[in-house]
C-alpha cells in the first residue's frame, strides 16, 4: 500500500531571511515521520512524530518558540485525529508541556476529547508526559516581539496575524494499511488574550481526518478559520473535485470569500495524493509520497 506524509510550518508573510529555517524544519519533520511510516508504523505515530520535530524547532510557533500572550506567557494548543475511528484528542492553553501534541495523543487514548489548562496538565502527570519550565520555551525573538507589541497602543487581531508569525505546525499521514491521521500544534497568535483558543485544537477547524475522504491540517488566522470549519470544508471537498489540490484551493477560497479570512491547508486524500493552498504571502510546507519529495514556502504557478 501507498504511504504518504505532508507537513506545514504555518502560513503568513514569512520573511526572506527565515525561509531557509522554515524549509529545513519541514524537511526534518518529513524525514522523521517518513521513517515511522516506512517501518510500518501507524499514521497516528507518524503525524505525532513529525509534529514533535516541528514543536522542537524554535523557528515555529509551537512548543519551544511559541508566541507570548498579553501577559507575557506561552499558552499552547494541539490536537490529533485518527481517520479510522474518528477519535481525537486535544489540549488547549497548556503552559508546562514541551510537546503538547504528545499530550493530545494521550487525550485521544482516553474517553474525553478536549482538555484545557490545569486539567490537561494533570493528565500529563499521570500519563508520563514530561513537564518543563514554561520559561524554557520562551526564545529571545518572541520576548522582543512581545515588548514591541506591548508598546503599541492597540493591536488588532487581524493586523497582528499578518505582521507576526503564524508559524503553527501540522502534519497529515497515510500509513501502509490505509489509515489517515492529522495533527496540529500551535502557540496561537502573537499577543493574544490570555485564555484565547484558536482553530488549531478544534476538530473540523484546525484539523480533520476521515479515511473515507482525507486528512487536513489548517493554519492561519484562527478566528476566521473557525467560522468556516476549514479542515472539514477541505476534506469534504475532496470527493467532489478532481484532485486534493483543487479541494485545498476551494476551501481557502471559501475562507477568503465568506469571512475575509487568511490561512492555508495541507491535505492528503485516501490514496495519499497531496494538496495544499494558502492565501497568505507564503506557507511553509513539505510532502513526500512514493514518487516525489517537495519542500517549499511558495505557491505553485
Ligand atoms: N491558527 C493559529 C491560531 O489562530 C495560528 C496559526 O496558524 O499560525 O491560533
Amino acid at each position: 500500500m501507498t504511504i504518504a506524509l505532508i507537513v506545514h510550518g504555518g502560513a503568513w508573510a514569512i520573511p526572506d531571511d527565515e525561509v531557509a529555517e522554515h524549509t529545513a524544519g519541514c524537511a526534518a519533520a518529513l524525514e522523521a515521520g517518513w521513517r515511522v511510516l516506512a517501518a510500518g508504523g501507524s499514521a497516528l505515530d507518524a503525524a505525532e512524530t513529525a509534529v514533535r520535530v516541528l514543536e522542537d524547532a524554535p523557528i515555529f510557533d509551537a512548543g519551544i518558540g511559541s508566541v507570548l500572550n498579553r501577559d507575557g506567557f506561552i499558552e499552547m494548543d494541539a490536537a490529533i485525529m485518527d481517520g479510522n475511528s474518528l477519535r481525537s484528542g486535544a489540549v488547549a492553553a497548556v503552559q508546562r508541556v514541551k510537546n503538547p501534541i504528545t499530550l493530545a495523543r494521550r487525550v485521544l487514548e482516553s474517553d474525553v476529547v478536549l482538555l484545557v489548562g490545569h486539567g490537561a496538565e494533570r493528565v500529563a502527570a499521570s500519563a508520563g508526559v514530561n513537564f518543563c519550565d514554561p520559561a524554557a520555551l520562551i526564545v529571545p525573538r518572541e520576548q522582543q516581539r512581545f515588548e514591541y507589541l506591548r508598546q503599541k497602543a492597540q493591536v488588532h487581531a487581524q493586523d497582528a496575524f499578518m505582521q507576526h508569525p503564524g508559524d503553527t505546525v501540522g502534519a497529515v499521514a497515510l500509513d501502509a494499511i490505509g489509515n489517515l491521521a492529522a495533527a496540529t500544534s500551535t502557540g496561537g497568535t502573537a499577543y493574544k488574550l490570555p485564555g484565547r483558543v484558536g482553530d488549531s485544537p478544534l476538530i473540523g477547524a484546525g484539523l480533520y481526518a476521515d479515511n473515507t475522504t482525507g486528512g487536513c491540517s489548517s493554519t492561519g488566522w484562527g478566528e476566521s478559520i473557525i467560522k468556516v470549519l476549514l479542515a472539514k470544508t477541505a476534506t469534504d471537498a475532496i470527493p467532489q473535485v478532481a484532485t486534493p489540490m483543487l479541494a485545498a484551493q476551494q476551501a481557502v477560497d471559501i475562507l477568503a470569500r465568506r469571512v475575509g479570512g487568511y490561512g492555508g491547508v495541507i491535505l492528503l486524500d485516501a490514496h495519499g495524493r497531496p494538496g495544499f493552498a494558502f492565501n497568505t504571502p507564503r506557507m511553509a510546507y513539505g510532502y513526500r509520497t512514493g514518487v516525489e519529495t517537495v519542500v517549499s514556502t511558495e505557491r505553485v504557478v
